[in-house]
C-alpha cells in the first residue's frame, strides 16, 4: 500500500472517530494562542489552562506583556516547566510584537517563528486555528503516530511537517492535527498502544512488526 492510500485511510478513520477534536488551549485572540502555544511545550495544556487566566488578567495584551517584569511573569508561569526560558521568551516576543508589528500577531510564518520561543510548530497551530492556513503541526503524537504507521520515517519534525503535507489537503491540516493528538491521547499512547482496539492495525507497520 502507497503512503497516500494509506493517509486517506487514517484520515477517514480520525474523522469517523474524532469529528469535533479541537484545540485544547484556551484563547480568545491570536495574543493569547500564541503564548499559550509557547506555554505549551513540555507541558499539559490542561496545565497552561490553569495558568494563563492569570497571566492574560494581568497582561491581557502584547503592549502589557512586553513592560511586564520577568519576575512577575517567572511567578504565575512557574508550574509550566521550562518557566524561566518560557518567561524570558515570553516577554521578548511581546516586544518584538509591539516593536515590528503594531503590537498584533503576524500571519506570515517567517515572521512568527523570527518570534522568540516560537517554532514552526506554534507558529502552524496559530495560523492554521486563527486564520485556517495550511500547515501540518507535527508534536509528540503525531511525530510517534505517523512513525508508527509508516507514513514516515523520520524524527526530524520539518521534513515529517512537509512529507505529511503531501499526503492531507491542506484545507485539512488542522482538523486533522487536532484529531491525530486524540488519537494519540486515547489509543495510540507512547507507552503501551492499544493496538487491540485500534481501527488502522491492519494497516499499521507497527502492529505488523509485533
Ligand atoms: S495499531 Fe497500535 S501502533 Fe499502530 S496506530 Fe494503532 S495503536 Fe498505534
Amino acid at each position: 500500500m502507497d503512503k497516500k492510500e494509506l493517509s486517506k485511510i487514517f484520515e477517514k478513520y480520525l474523522e469517523e472517530n474524532w469529528r469535533d477534536a479541537s484545540c485544547s488551549l484556551d484563547y480568545v485572540s491570536p495574543f493569547q494562542l500564541i503564548c499559550a502555544t509557547a506555554l505549551s511545550a513540555q507541558c499539559t495544556d490542561k496545565r497552561v489552562n490553569e495558568i494563563t487566566p492569570e497571566l492574560f488578567k494581568r497582561y491581557p495584551d502584547a503592549f502589557a506583556l512586553a513592560s511586564a517584569k520577568y519576575e512577575d511573569v517567572s511567578e504565575i508561569i512557574k508550574s509550566a516547566g521550562m518557566y524561566k526560558v518560557k518567561a524570558k521568551n515570553l516577554i521578548s516576543m511581546a516586544n518584538d510584537l509591539v516593536g515590528k508589528h503594531g503590537g498584533d500577531v503576524p500571519e506570515d510564518m517567517d515572521a512568527l517563528t523570527a518570534l522568540a520561543g516560537v517554532g514552526r510548530k506554534t507558529a502552524n497551530v496559530v495560523r492554521g486555528n486563527i486564520w485556517h492556513r495550511a500547515g501540518v503541526v507535527v508534536d509528540t503524537h503525531v511525530k510517534r503516530i505517523t512513525n508508527r504507521l509508516g507514513l514516515v520515517d523520520s524524527e526530524d519534525p520539518v521534513k515529517i511537517e512537509h512529507e505529511l503535507e503531501q499526503l492531507i489537503d491542506g484545507e485539512n491540516h488542522c482538523i486533522w492535527g487536532h484529531r491525530c493528538i486524540r488519537f494519540g491521547r486515547e489509543i495510540c499512547t507512547a507507552k503501551n498502544p492499544k493496538c487491540g482496539i485500534c481501527g488502522v492495525r491492519n494497516v499499521c507497520r507497527y502492529y505488523a512488526s509485533l
